[in-house]
């Protein structure tokens, strides 16, 4: 995530870390050789397997992955498919690493949605030029998707991403029976604090809370996305209802602590927040929309019960 006062040319600047690397191969000796040819410039990880290069390309997101085709179990295509299923993957460019290089499988790799085809053995100044070439496009993709799926005002992600991670995480909440939680949110009597000190304070004020909203969760796979206007939606895949109740009363915490002062409000003296949190139990034969709708009338509820506080209740 980026911090909350990143600029365009924040973005837009070269990472300082290494662009990172996954070598995958069931041979160990030719990983080495081409861990030899990126050592020095990439951070380079590796599997031996197809289940490992599965589990190494989620936990380590990678930005580019070099695939040997032939490997026992799990061959570098069906790899290459559940790569691109997932979408905490499916955007890193994949280059199958091939000793028989033949038209028609070419067309196959390229087909499941590899980038490029590298032949063994391997010519070092070949390979590195070729996966300079996608390491340099991957950025320039990943800068324009945080353009595309980023809040100008407050940095977290915006309306976009959250509609299309709401869709993945309910695909994938349906497919691992883990419990999947939203937490809408909206800040109390927020016409009010404009009127009393002006938009430009009041969206100073929502970009701090948008940073305590993002510093209370503490998974990497949660979600902070600014909904609209001045209501935030966070989604906690596989979290209960117990931990995602922890993770509403640190944000509502979270937002006191910012202690801006909100003489004008019905309920406390500095500017406070209202929850609503829906949970989706492991099994549910409900849509997403559902969730949003229940978690958008627990809101109303903490509204109207006198605000500043967390309403829940979980999907039948
Ligand atoms: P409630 O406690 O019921 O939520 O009251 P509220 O005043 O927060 O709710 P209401 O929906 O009536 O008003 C929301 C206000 O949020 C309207 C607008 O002044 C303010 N707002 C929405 N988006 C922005 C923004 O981007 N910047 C600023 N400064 N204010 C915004
Ligand atoms: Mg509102
Ligand atoms: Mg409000």
């Amino acid at each position: 995530m980026l911090p909350v006062d990143a600029t365009l040319a924040d973005l837009l600047k070269e990472p300082e870390r290494k662009p990172r690397l996954l070598v995958v191969d069931d041979q160990p000796t030719n990983i080495q050789v081409l861990y030899r040819v990126f050592a020095d410039d990439c951070q380079v990880f590796m599997a031996t397997s197809g289940e490992q290069a599965l589990h190494t390309a989620r936990e380590e997101a990678p930005d580019v992955i070099l695939l040997d085709v032939m490997m026992p179990d799990m061959d570098g295509y069906e790899v290459c498919r559940q790569l691109k299923q997932d979408s905490a993957t499916r955007d890193i460019p994949i280059l199958f690493v091939t000793a028989h290089h033949e038209a028609q499988e070419e067309a196959r790799g390229l087909a499941c949605g590899a980038v490029d085809f590298i032949t063994k053995p391997i010519h070092p100044a070949v390979v590195r030029a070729r996966v300079h070439t996608h390491l340099t496009l991957k950025r320039q993709t990943d800068v324009l998707k945080r353009l595309v799926f980023i809040d100008a005002l407050t940095h977290v992600f915006n309306r976009r991403y959250f509609d299309e991670r709401l869709t993945d995480e309910w695909g994938r909440a349906q497919r691992t029976g883990k419990p999947l939680c939203l937490i809408l949110i909206d800040v109390d009597f927020f016409k009010q604090f404009n009127d009393m000190n002006g938009h430009q304070r009041g969206d100073d004020a929502l970009r701090q809370v948008a940073h305590a909203l993002k510093a209370a969760t503490l998974r990497p796979g949660d979600v902070v996305c600014r909904y609209g206007g001045e209501e935030f939606a966070c989604l906690l895949p596989n979290t209960d209802l117990d931990g995602a109740l922890q993770v509403a009363q640190r944000m509502k915490l979270a937002v006191r602590e910012l202690a801006i002062a909100h003489t004008a409000s019905g309920v406390a003296e500095v500017l406070t927040i209202s929850a609503g949190l829906a949970v989706r139990p492991p099994a549910s034969d409900r849509d997403a929309a559902a969730l949003v709708a229940l978690a958008d009338a627990q809101l109303y509820r903490a509204k109207a019960e006198g605000r500043a506080r967390v309403c829940h209740a979980v999907l039948d």
